[in-house]
């Protein structure tokens, strides 16, 4: 094998929680919730007073994260809140004066965080990764305990000096790194893709495949609250923009346009961009595989069920072919804007609807594996450059159009034979990693190039 096989749980692709970004708000969240934990294990008697926490905030999270919610998001976490768990009233009204302050214990012994407790870093760092946080506990002006976190995208965190591969001691029932390899256990064990992905997640999760069906379930029905609710949410979404909210206005001119031949397209938009401006609305919805990228499976499988009337067993099967490249592209790229720019986030929803919807169709594994290839051919070097650092332009319709282009890929591989295909999946996701490479980081979620500069009127 190229490299070690891959031991992601299809549950920590598909996670629930609060919006606008999973590498922005989600993986924040967790670091934050994990520095608390290991608070509780110092010592007690070095906790002197003046307790004080600093949280230091570098690269894409200092540049856009005031937009992301990303000071929210570690105050959330430093509470004990989880993104999962968390109530989307409370996390949204977060640091909402500035005078705003949080009192915690550690160890019976108080501290208040506030607004200054943050610390949005301007300077350089010397870190492995865009998307860097730096915790530090201070007990009497010395620093007692220092934690450096990076957000890797979808909302996975890494802690400094911790091997992420390191973390999981079980192995697959059917090892994999590239979808050549995945492609040679179906074939030599005569097993289908989602046999072989059940039995992977059995093997890493420990859940019966009957748990594991409960979860995709509950999984499809929070991203499906997520489409229904931003259907009939209308107004402005938070932050600067002021941006008017545009899925309802959608759906009433789809309902109002049912039998024309382009409708299917119009509540498809409707669909995707309701889920995402709930995400932009820092509402509960599902990292698929990422929050900024949260509307393009939803809707598509709203889609699926409300209109081809799909049953739950298909779309389960659905969502383990998207799992199967999200995991590719995780694995051997990156599905984070951060490092590749919008390509990583709405190119590897795409990628993975296209597979999905290929599998829901009962096509071969050649035509899921050429429909996710051309959908991420075409989001090469696509750029992440959100307006005042906000996932709402031009995130929301991103994701209407990465649902299109998914749709299309799909079509593609459908017709004509994908053995004179040219380019492989496994090929296009090196490609993806070196353009993510060169590209410059101003269009990689900082928000200094590009539409964040052209459009800073609006
Ligand atoms: S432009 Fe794309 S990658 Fe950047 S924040 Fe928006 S959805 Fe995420």
């Amino acid at each position: 094998m190229l490299k070690e096989a891959i031991t992601t749980s299809i549950f920590d692709l598909f996670k629930i929680g609060p919006g606008p970004s999973s590498s922005h708000t989600i993986g924040p969240m967790k670091a934050a919730y994990d520095f608390l934990q290991r608070t509780y294990t110092l010592p007690h008697d070095l906790l002197l007073e003046p307790l004080q926490i600093k949280i230091h905030l570098y690269g894409s999270l200092s540049a856009t994260g005031k937009g992301h919610g990303t000071d929210r998001a570690v105050i959330a976490g430093l509470l004990g809140w989880l993104p999962d768990t968390c109530e989307p009233n409370a996390f949204t009204v977060l640091l909402k004066n500035p005078d705003d302050a949080y009192p915690i214990s550690i160890q019976n012994e108080a501290l208040t965080l506030t607004a200054k407790s943050i610390v949005f870093e301007r300077g350089r760092y010397d870190s492995p990764h865009p998307n860097t946080l730096v915790f530090r506990l201070m007990s009497n002006g010395k620093v007692i305990l220092e934690e450096e976190y990076y957000s890797v995208g979808g909302g996975f965190i890494q802690r400094k000096g911790e091997d992420p591969q390191a973390a999981s001691t079980k192995i697959p029932a059917f090892p994999f790194s590239t979808m050549k390899e995945l492609k040679e256990h179906l074939s030599k064990n005569k097993i289908s893709l989602t046999d072989l992905m059940i039995a992977n997640e059995m093997a890493l999760t420990g859940l019966a495949k009957k748990e594991i069906y409960q979860k995709i379930d509950d999984i499809l029905e929070t991203m499906h609250k997520a489409v229904k609710r931003g259907l009939r949410h209308k107004g402005v979404l938070p932050g600067t923009i002021k941006l008017r909210r545009k899925a309802p206005v959608l759906f009433e001119q789809a309902k109002s346009h049912a039998s024309t031949t382009d409708s299917f397209m119009v509540f498809l938009n409707a669909y995707c961009m309701a889920a995402s401006e709930e995400n932009a609305a820092g509402n509960i919805v599902v990292t698929a595989p990422t929050s900024g990228a949260s509307g393009v499976i939803p809707g598509i499988t709203y889609l699926l069920r409300n209109h081809y009337h799909y049953d739950k067993q298909k779309l389960r099967e659905g969502m383990m072919a998207a799992a199967a490249v999200g995991f590719l592209i995780k694995h051997n790229a990156s599905i984070s804007g951060a490092e590749m720019g919008c390509m990583g986030e709405i190119g590897s929803a795409s990628a993975m609807a296209a597979a999905m919807l290929s599998y829901c169709a009962g096509r071969p594994i050649e035509t899921v594996e050429s429909a996710a290839e051309i959908a991420i051919e075409h989001h090469l070097g696509m750029t992440c450059d959100p307006i005042g650092g906000y996932v709402q332009i031009p995130c929301i319709e991103r994701n209407a159009m990465g649902a299109i282009k998914a749709y299309n890929a799909y079509l593609l591989a459908s017709s004509g034979n994908t053995g004179y295909q040219k380019i492989t999946l496994d090929s296009v996701i090196k490609v993806m990693r070196a353009t993510g490479k060169d590209m410059s980081k101003k269009y990689k979620e900082t928000s200094q190039a590009g539409l964040a500069l052209s459009a800073t009127e609006c």
